[in-house]
């Protein structure tokens, strides 16, 4: 409550609201004079109130590749980590003087960093080809993660099943190869390529199975047989669309 009786009351203790109030001072009020919040003519919403007060930057030519429909959180929120190149990496926590080495967990005999982690290491190399295979993609000339993004940016858009495929077991590669690293190195657990796959597949498979009406295209139902997706998601031929 800010207005009373017709004057001016602002909260005592809201040093935060000192130069609002000092700015209202000289501004007279009638009795029937109230207080909403207004954005561009709009009612008050939380989301209304963000986008008022919140710094706007443009759009990041990859939030398309890590925020889609059905992609699962805990994936993109390592993905759009990668693309900020914000993992606390070996050879980072080395400059800083935090550990003595940066040598690769996965004992390749390369230092760690984010353009050898995703996926210039044998190790998560090995992990996505077998992706890359799964989803009828070519091999790519360059592993470094530059290339990677450059790739996903250019070839994981689009509303059609096999870009939604590609985004979310990008998103899953670079989720489980970066736990099967952080287990290695915190925990001493170590899993092999095929086991990081295993993950990898179950994931994807367990959330593509919930697609439904995708059409029964030679190339979708190719990719849905290597990922080992039930033919249910593809639309049924009788309903004629
Ligand atoms: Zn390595």
């Amino acid at each position: 409550m800010v207005i009373s009786d017709s004057t001016w009351c602002w909260p005592a203790n809201g040093r935060h609201l000192r130069d609002i109030s000092l700015a209202c001072e000289g501004i007279p009020i009638a009795p029937c004079d109230s207080l909403d919040w207004k954005v561009k003519g709009r009612s008050f919403s939380f989301k209304a109130a963000w986008e008022a007060i919140r710094v706007h930057h443009p759009t990041a030519p990859w939030a398309n590749t890590v925020w889609f429909p059905g992609a699962i959180p805990r994936h993109s929120f390592c993905l759009w980590l990668t693309f900020h190149k914000a993992h606390s990496t070996l050879d980072i926590l080395q400059r800083l003087g935090i550990v003595q080495t940066s040598q690769c967990p996965f004992n390749c005999g390369h230092d760690e960093s984010i353009n050898h982690l995703f996926f210039a290491c044998s190790f998560t190399k090995a992990v996505w080809v077998k992706v890359l295979k799964l989803n009828n993609c070519p091999t790519p000339t360059s592993w470094i993660w530059e290339s990677t993004a450059r790739w996903a940016v250019g070839r994981t858009k689009g509303k059609q099943f096999h870009r939604w495929m590609r985004r979310i077991s990008l998103a899953a590669s670079i989720y489980h190869c970066w736990r099967e690293r952080n287990n290695r190195i915190f925990r001493h657990l170590v899993s092999s390529p095929s086991r990081v796959e295993e993950r990898i597949c179950f994931d994807v498979g367990s959330k593509a199975a919930f697609c439904r009406n995708i059409l029964d295209s030679p190339t979708n139902r190719a990719i849905a047989d290597n990922w080992d997706i039930d033919g249910s998601i593809f639309k049924s031929p009788e309903l004629g669309f």
